[in-house]
């Protein structure tokens, strides 16, 4: 995943930043809505995308913690052992994690942070920082259009893949009451400004 350049952001204030974590099904929109909203208008600069550590060896022009932390196997025992890996997956052989020092390191120092969970990860995000963590759920207008959006994403998609992907989409929308806010991705801009205009409000809160 690429982030955006730590570098160059913001803390808005001596208070805590916040985390959002966006989930919904795949194909629901998560990732185009990620990165309208870390470009959007009063955020720029000041959301950070999460940045995930892997095992998986670094490809060329990927840089070390700005795609991704890259790890040793042992190295990633240990984080896992010590309680510092918020979520994880194995994807080809390879693990893929939340490390929980990048986030408390972002937060401490008052910036946000944003990124894309699975309805685990997002509901442990939310019960291990409760003060800090925004949940967001992003909901297809509907199974139809979830179908051909994920037929348009990616045409070599098997059948049975996209089939697969919609049972899940179904136990995946019943978790959707237990987020703070649900946002129904019709109009791509409609849901960019109503995913800011969340983010815009829980700062100003925060602030507060
Ligand atoms: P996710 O990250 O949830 O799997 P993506 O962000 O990859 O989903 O979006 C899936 C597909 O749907 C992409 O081709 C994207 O361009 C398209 N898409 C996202 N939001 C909309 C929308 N509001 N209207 C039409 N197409 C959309």
């Amino acid at each position: 995943m690429r982030i955006t350049n730590s570098s160059k952001l913001q803390a808005p204030s001596s208070k805590k930043g916040l985390i959002f974590v966006i989930s919904g099904p795949s194909g629901s929109g998560k990732s185009t809505l990620l990165v309208r909203l870390v470009n959007s208008r009063g955020l720029k600069h000041q959301l950070a995308r999460s940045i995930s550590c892997t095992t998986r060896p670094r490809r060329s022009g990927e840089i070390n913690k700005k795609d991704y932390f890259f790890v040793s196997q042992r190295q990633f025992r240990e984080k896992r052992k010590a309680n510092k890996i918020l979520e994880w997956t194995k994807y080809l052989g390879y693990y893929y994690a939340t490390p929980r020092d990048f986030l408390e390191r972002q937060i401490q120092r008052g910036l946000d942070v944003v990124m894309c969970l699975d309805v685990k990860g997002a509901l442990r995000a939310k019960r291990l920082y409760p003060k800090n963590t925004v949940t967001i759920f992003v909901l297809p207008p509907s199974l139809s259009v979830l179908r051909s959006r994920l037929r348009k994403r990616c045409n070599k998609t098997k059948k049975e893949e996209i089939l697969k992907r919609l049972e899940l989409a179904n136990e995946e929308l019943e978790a959707a009451k237990k987020y703070d806010y649900c946002i129904v991705n019709r109009k791509l801009d409609e849901a960019v400004r109503k995913l800011r205009g969340i983010a815009l409000k829980e700062k100003s809160k925060r602030n507060k």
